[in-house]
């Protein structure tokens, strides 16, 4: 989103203001997205008829604030309305349209991710070849993709269950690391695994 209304921005749907905003006589108001003369509302007016006031605020912060601030700027405050928080993106909603399922990994967590293992792979396959121009690094780096075989693809999935079961049990992160590596092979950590585990973390 824009800071001001019209120009080039994303359509945004509207919405309803959540309970949780800050001035009262707003919660549960529909506000319409678009202004009466069709434009796209920007922030600034969509965060002042919820009551703020950001005639002091920047439109958003470069470089990219962390989502742990709360007010630095416009677009952060919007994004911590609970409204917002909660929107279905346009690729979830794509993916969910198409009768599947989207699930999203918890953040920074890409041990759970087998995809992130695969990606591993092939980028250290893909740095052993010799690239001259372009057109190599492309040929290498399908090469690369489609070379990882299946039952090594399986083993990332396997990794990642296994990291799943310990942080069930639950396991810190270092501990489930330690458990994962001692139970290669199983989807699941043994439980003979977990109690010389306990043994370790909780000595007698
Ligand atoms: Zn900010």
């Amino acid at each position: 989103m824009n800071k001001s209304n019209g120009g080039k921005q994303r359509c945004q749907k509207d919405t309803i203001i959540p309970n949780t905003n800050p001035s009262p006589e707003f919660r549960g108001k529909v506000q319409k997205m678009t202004t009466e003369t069709g434009e796209q509302k920007g922030l600034q007016q969509t965060l002042e008829e919820r009551g703020f006031n950001v005639n002091r605020k920047r439109a958003k912060c470069a470089p990219v604030c962390p989502w742990e601030n709360d007010d630095c700027c416009m677009a952060r405050i919007l994004s911590k309305q609970d409204d917002f928080t909660n929107q279905v993106s346009m690729l979830e909603t794509l993916i969910k349209e198409a009768g599947h399922e989207c699930i999203f990994l918890p953040k920074f967590h890409s041990e759970l991710n087998p995809i992130e293992m695969y990606w591993g792979w092939v980028k250290y396959r893909y740095r052993q070849v010799q690239k001259k121009i372009f057109e190599d690094a492309k040929q290498a780096a399908r090469a690369a993709l489609n070379s990882c075989p299946v039952d090594v693809i399986r083993r990332f999935i396997n990794r990642s269950w296994r990291f799943m079961d310990a942080y069930r049990v639950p396991l810190s992160g270092k501990a489930a690391a330690w458990a994962v590596r001692k139970q290669k092979g199983h989807r699941t950590i043994s439980q003979s695994a977990m109690m010389h585990l306990d043994a370790i973390v909780h000595p007698t």
